[in-house]
């Protein structure tokens, strides 16, 4: 008998009728001979709902009640998908993160995962049941309290949970047919991959493509375990992520670039004519990491006018913006800067693909794509298998699908998206 550990994201259960449809899928795998686990985000929107009321309430919610109320909407999907399968006669039970065993970091709104320790998980699939847990929460032993594991976070649970039971495979169902070489969204001629290593595919998430949580693709590359992120609308058999040494296994055309992705979750913050002398930058980027901000690009002017100062840009997410520029402008009499900008109206797009280090032309290919769209760059950063770039948010789809059209990436058919509001 196999073990299945399968996610359902929130377009996937957003109504009842969902909810149904997915508890029939469940039972077809359970009926052909599989033990299964269930692994289900909020219903449609729900977190970004609760998340709006808190902001209603107040500006700067309270980290552990911030989780209390998002962890939420989870309780409610996996409770009703239980009993949609119970209803169908089949046995089912339901478990908080708490109540499976997600041991987390204390950390509220970003924790880490410790350790699983899925007892009661084993017991009810030892009874035969299916088990239902809900994604992207768990508890701290430290504190007791509940945390959640940052947004999009159902993807590490079901990893982590496959990992701890040691399932055969981990599906993670969605509302588009698997990786695309780009969202399907903004760029309508993407198409579906069918094997990705996990290296370019941690470099799409982590590029802002949310299709997996870049949590969820560097656990499993760590402990091993086979993704497969498809559909719950059709019988697509997705994308499979596999891990780079087992690249033999899957016999596909090595393709120079995987794909392009895009990001609209950070702002840009310039600080503009510091003293170009020891120190400035370490200053600066101290400030920042007392607020927690993780920064992404930083981009430094090389000093033309002799004057003595050059400026300094950074991206990092948007939500830590207000405090940073905060931060910096309570100390501008020890920087010595001359003036602070903030632009929270920037986004990114990349190009990844592990085929660029050994291909030249890459990013001349790249430049000349948003030169003919006419699309002006504000700043660059590559990797070894990346190339990024920051424009202005409004230009951002015209930028993915110039780029994704240069390198010949262009589907014959438009892909689909069978549901959610892409929020
Ligand atoms: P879920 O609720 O199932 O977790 P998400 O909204 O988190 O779904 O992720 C699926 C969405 O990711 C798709 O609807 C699509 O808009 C977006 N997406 C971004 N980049 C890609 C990509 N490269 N391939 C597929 N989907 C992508
Ligand atoms: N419901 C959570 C979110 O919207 C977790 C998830 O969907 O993965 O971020
Ligand atoms: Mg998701």
């Amino acid at each position: 008998m196999s073990l299945i550990v399968q996610k359902y994201g929130g377009s996937s259960v957003a109504d009842a009728e969902s909810i149904r449809r997915v508890a029939k899928r469940i039972i077809d795998t359970k009926r052909a001979g599989n033990d299964v686990v269930v692994t289900v985000s909020a219903m449609g929107d729900t977190t970004d709902e609760l998340i709006d009321l808190a902001h209603e309430i107040t500006p700067i919610p309270d980290p552990r009640e911030f989780d209390m109320l998002v962890t939420t909407g989870e309780r409610i999907s996996m409770a009703l998908l239980a009993m949609a399968i119970k209803s169908m006669g089949y046995d089912a039970r339901s478990y908080t993160g708490s109540q499976a065993g997600m041991l987390t970091t204390s950390n509220h709104g970003d924790a880490r995962i410790v350790d699983v320790t899925p007892g009661r998980i084993r017991t009810a699939l030892d009874e035969g049941a299916i088990a239902i847990v809900a994604g992207f929460q768990g508890v701290s032993p430290d504190t007791k309290d509940i945390t959640t594991l940052g947004r999009g976070g159902s993807d590490t649970t079901a990893v982590a949970l496959a990992a701890a039971l040691g399932a055969d495979k981990c599906e993670i169902y969605t509302d588009v047919d698997g990786v695309f070489t780009a969202d399907p969204r903004i760029v309508p001629k993407a198409r579906k991959i069918d094997a990705l290593s996990s290296e370019e595919t941690l470099e799409l998430a982590a590029s802002g493509a949310k299709v997996l949580h870049i949590r969820a693709v560097e656990y499993a590359r760590r402990q091993g375990v086979t993704l497969v992120v498809r559909s719950s609308f059709t019988n697509d058999p997705g994308t499979i992520v596999y891990h780079p040494d087992r690249a033999e296994e899957f016999p596909v055309e090595e393709a120079t670039i995987a794909g392009v992705a895009h990001d609209l979750s950070q702002a840009k913050i310039t600080v503009v004519g510091v003293p170009d002398v020891p120190g400035s930058a370490a200053a600066i980027f101290g400030l920042v990491a007392e607020q927690g901000a993780n920064i992404d690009m930083i981009v430094q002017n090389v000093q033309t006018q002799n004057d003595g100062v050059t400026d300094i840009s950074f991206t990092l997410p948007k939500a830590y913006a207000d405090a940073v520029t905060r931060a910096i402008e309570g100390a501008h009499e020890r920087l010595g800067y001359e003036q602070l900008r903030l632009d929270d109206q920037i986004g990114k797009v990349s190009l990844v693909g592990a085929g660029m280090r050994s291909n030249i032309g890459v990013s001349s290919t790249l430049f000349e794509a948003l030169r003919d769209a006419g699309i002006n760059i504000d700043m660059i950063s590559t990797s070894e298998i990346r190339i990024s770039i920051v424009t202005r948010a409004d230009l951002v789809p015209d930028a993915a699908r110039a780029i994704h059209a240069a390198f010949g990436l262009d589907g014959e058919s438009e892909a689909v998206v069978y549901a959610g509001t892409g929020r």
